[in-house]
């Protein structure tokens, strides 16, 4: 049997990043930047009134105060976006708005709570040092800054800046494609009526919403069922410009067992020392694109929804994560105190279902280990890890949990 450490290591070798691209600012969101980002122009672009009010040279209105106001004639007025060039005139005013170039010559602006608000002349109540509610050219970015370094996430904020640097496009480690694909002649999709012995299809929409968790796309989430020519049908129809497969089913040790019996000699079939988890195998299918035959890397996860979700987990997300360069691809992991006694498979690294409590550092085991009990891991928070060599752990012994997303 494969440790799952060595099959982790099979799992992130197949998974490859793909080249940089050149993406437009919607396109972007949440991918990682592949490069720095230097400013081409300065924040603020040119000296601008941080409020709506009036602009003034300082000494006009030294004096001005509620009970000796001082009055000016208001030559002009500033909307935000006015573009031909002001200068004020000395013992003048120009009403001004925020974000309005500041005319040649002001050295403050009064806000319009401190006057009459006059459009024709203004009564000044206050003073204003030189430099009061002035945003100056500059003093946010200077053009030639790096603003964004190669690494970073493009975060909301990260978009606003290069957009407001007048940057379109911005050069981004992109999304992974995945194929996910179900196998099995039992499944039909839900919203169909069942015939006795069949159930419905719940593992492809399950890894497509973790595929897009982990910030990756989906090509598509079709499923097969357990004959050969069905489905390399299939995965030829929907695998696309995929970048890795994911399949689920077929390949544990019956017959009929579609995903083994379609892609034996390109497939790694495995044992994998886990619980849940154990049928699991890699490798590269030959499928047929635009320019001729190419290799694409497949997971083959097993067909039970608990084991395809934990595999997937435990073998796919965080390496499928660093190939786009996410920060932190892995779960966080912590130790918790385990709040009751569990008991472990001998010689399998065990993934429970847990919840657990932030607050305490406690985690209580949630539903019997068993691979089909998804209703238990719909409602977990993380996953408890118990190493190969532990059989039995105690109430009250330190564990590892998986912190898992969500509430
Ligand atoms: P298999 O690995 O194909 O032998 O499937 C193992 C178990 O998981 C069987 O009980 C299947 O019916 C079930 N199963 C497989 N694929 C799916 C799926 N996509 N949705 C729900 N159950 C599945
Ligand atoms: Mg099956």
């Amino acid at each position: 049997m494969r440790t799952v450490t060595e099959h982790q290591r099979v799992v992130a070798e197949l998974i490859t990043a793909r080249p940089p691209v050149t993406l437009p600012l919607s396109e972007a969101e949440a991918l990682v930047l592949a490069a720095d980002v230097v400013a081409g122009l300065s924040l603020p672009g040119f000296d601008n009134s941080a409020m709506d009010g009036y602009a003034v040279r300082a000494e006009d209105v030294a004096a001005a105060s509620a009970d000796t106001p001082v009055k000016l004639p208001v030559a002009e007025d500033i909307p935000a976006g006015r573009t031909d060039p002001l200068t004020l005139k000395p013992g003048t005013a120009h009403r001004i708005m925020t974000g309005a170039p500041l005319p040649a010559g002001a050295t403050a602006v009064v806000p319009v709570e401190a006057t009459d608000a006059g459009t024709e002349t203004v009564e000044i109540r206050a003073a204003a040092a030189a430099g009061r509610h002035i945003r100056r050219a500059g003093e946010d970015v200077t053009a030639g800054t790096t603003v964004l370094r190669a690494g970073q996430v493009v975060t909301p904020a990260a978009l606003g800046l290069a957009a407001a640097l007048g940057i379109g496009e911005l050069s981004v480690r992109p999304r992974l494609r995945v194929l996910v694909m179900s196998t099995g002649t039992e499944l039909v999709a839900p919203g169909t009526p069942l015939q006795p012995g069949q159930i419905y299809e719940s593992n492809a929409v399950m890894l497509a919403a973790a595929v897009r968790e982990a910030g990756a796309d989906v090509v598509a989430a079709p499923m097969a069922g357990d004959d050969v020519d069905e489905f390399r049908a299939a995965l030829q129809a929907h695998v696309g410009d995929s970048d890795l497969i994911i399949t689920t089913g077929g390949v544990s040790a019956g017959a009929y067992e579609v995903v083994k019996d379609a892609l034996g000699g390109q497939v790694d079939f495995v044992k994998v020392a886990m619980q849940p988890g154990m049928p699991q195998g890699a490798g590269f299918v030959v499928v047929d694109g635009p320019d001729g035959q190419r290799q694409v890397p497949i997971i083959t996860l097993p067909g039970n929804p608990v084991s395809a979700l934990v595999s997937f987990e435990v073998f796919i997300r965080t390496p499928l994560r660093a190939a786009m360069d996410l920060p932190a691809p892995g779960r966080p992991q912590s130790e918790a105190v385990l709040a009751e006694r569990c008991t472990s498979p001998p010689g399998k690294r065990q993934f429970r279902r847990g919840v657990l409590d932030p607050a305490t550092g406690t985690v209580t085991s949630y539903g019997p280990p068993a691979s089909h009990h998804l209703r238990w891991l719909a409602s977990a928070n993380c996953l408890l890890e118990i190493p190969e060599d532990v059989t039995d752990i105690d109430a009250g012994a330190p564990v590892r949990v998986w912190v898992l997303g969500g509430e």
